[in-house]
């Protein structure tokens, strides 16, 4: 079944470390954008059936919920969204009220995944985030009390002066809270990032890798003692409550990305949406449609992204339906060079799955680069 992405790229203010297709809100702007939205959705429907749709961003719970409503009835009337679907918004603490939230609940929406960041204040400062700990807490209490019954929390480890007691006094934070699903990040800094600057002029460092790997595993064990089942490297859940949606990114699955930048996969052919809010908007009120870099995945490129995302999963990848899908021996391809992290207990290999140990998720990209460019299968 297709899943259905929608992109709200815009932002209260800009996050010093932030690298999304994002700008600052503006109330006009956001008004083409939505008919911009609602016309292309109904320009791609063809019936099919889709049974999640996901609102990022940006920050999606600025719009209000009358728009939310409009954009899901639009899914509805292009595509045939099952009566169950998973229909998350991302939704960031400072944006929310009793009202929104019950809002949001009767648009359709029945997963909530806020951007929390971390419990501690003095980080979401460093951070620039708009947020206290104390507000991200009464964001959840009362999506709760809206009827949510399906919270995500995302965190981020490795911040700017972040030790590792630190960090763990957010994840206790967390799990106090007892949300349906968390993803825990590591703090990526691109090149140009502001929080850079920041961190030079103010003189705030990283905690040593070692730590980094410390915060990590302790987090995932505190996580498994509270009844979380990791799925996914960066992603634990109650059972049942794993995200429908981002499982098709990690299983070979199908989706269609609405919105500016927001990229698509069906049928073995993917394309993105121009990235520009402007641009977009222009393109689909003439009429045009605003994808583009169409293309079809080669086989070699299907089978990496088939091994590179399954290992992702904790249940791993299995290589019978890689035979059998892509008609390829993983190991025998690619088993010479994985048998070094197999006898360093990174990997585990039982003749049907290949999956990755805990301690192999931290080399997680290192094991992943032996799929990469392989002449066997071209
Ligand atoms: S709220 Fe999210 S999308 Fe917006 S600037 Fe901050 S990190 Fe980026």
């Amino acid at each position: 079944m297709l899943g259905l992405y929608v992109h709200i790229p815009f932002c209260s203010a800009i996050c010093n470390y932030c690298n999304f297709n994002r700008g600052l809100f503006d109330a006009a702007l956001k008004d083409q954008y939505v008919q911009a939205l609602l016309r292309e959705i109904a320009s791609q429907g063809d019936r099919s059936v889709a049974d999640t749709i996901y609102f990022g961003g940006g920050t999606p719970s600025l719009l209000e919920p009358s728009e939310i409503a409009a954009i899901i009835e639009a899914c509805r009337g292009a595509f045939d969204v099952t009566a169950d679907a998973e229909i998350t918004m991302e939704a960031n603490p400072e944006t929310v009220t009793p009202e929104r939230l019950a809002g949001f609940r009767d648009a359709g929406v029945t997963r909530l995944s806020y951007g929390v960041q971390s419990f501690r204040d003095e980080e979401l400062q460093r951070l620039s985030r708009l947020h206290s700990a104390s507000r991200a807490g009464d964001a959840f209490a009362m999506a709760r009390a809206a009827g949510f019954d399906n919270i995500s929390l995302d965190l981020m480890m490795w911040l700017p002066q972040q030790a590792i007691a630190h960090w763990l006094e957010s994840v206790e934070a967390l799990i106090a809270l007892g949300p349906d699903h968390a993803s825990l990040y590591i703090l990526e800094l691109y090149p140009n990032a502001p929080l850079r600057e920041a961190m030079a002029r103010s003189k705030w460092s990283l905690a040593p890798d070692d730590d980094a790997a410390e915060m990590y595993l302790e987090a995932m064990r505190r996580l498994d003692a509270a009844g979380y089942e990791q799925y996914e490297i960066s992603n634990v859940a109650r059972p049942g409550r794993e995200s429908r949606h981002n499982l098709k990114y990690w299983t070979d699955g199908e989706w269609l990305g609405f919105g500016c930048g927001a990229h698509s996969t069906r049928r073995g052919v993917r394309w993105k949406n121009l990235s520009s809010t402007t641009e977009y908007i222009a393109v689909v009120a003439s009429g045009g449609q605003p994808g583009v870099e169409k293309r079809e995945l080669s086989r070699r490129e299907a089978l990496e992204e088939a091994l590179f995302t399954g290992l992702r999963l904790t249940r791993g990848i299995d290589v019978h339906t890689v035979k059998t899908r892509y008609n390829a021996d993983v190991w025998g391809i690619y088993g010479s060079e994985l048998e070094r992290f197999r006898e360093a207990g990174l990997l585990i290999y039982d003749g049907r799955l290949l999956r990755l140990s805990r301690a192999g998720m931290l080399l997680a990209n290192e094991i992943m680069s032996q799929f990469l460019g392989s002449p066997v299968v071209d």
